[in-house]
């Protein structure tokens, strides 16, 4: 893995447009406390934020919700009040993307979001 996480985008699996950008994932967990060996590692990416194109489904007033490219494929989910991780982690509120939904790429087709 030459690419650093700043020049990636993460990119729809079905269509390969960009979703958003490698920057806008919430920092890696922490292993909790509890962690053993068998505890499996995070599955899934977490968002800071929405991305702006996605917010009107967050401002619709649910308090969860499917993230859905463009082109129809539900890449994600959010849930305001939290989803646990793989690894154990609670996250308030969850912007969930599973890792096997996106493809992380230096660049997506037609370039950055
Ligand atoms: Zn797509
Ligand atoms: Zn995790």
């Amino acid at each position: 893995m030459a690419a650093t996480a700043e020049n990636k985008a993460l990119c729809c699996r079905a269509c390969r447009k960009p979703l958003f950008l490698a920057t806008q994932l919430a920092p890696a967990h922490e292993r909790p406390a509890t962690a053993s060996a068998r505890t499996p590692p995070c599955t899934s990416y977490f968002l800071d934020a929405l991305p702006a194109w996605v917010a009107d489904v967050a401002t619709s007033g649910a308090v969860e919700g499917k993230l859905v490219c463009a082109c129809g494929s539900k890449f994600g989910s959010f849930n305001w009040s939290g989803a646990q991780c793989s690894c154990g982690a609670w996250v308030v509120p969850a912007i969930q993307v599973p890792k096997s939904r996106v493809d992380a790429r230096a660049t997506c087709l037609g370039g950055w979001v």
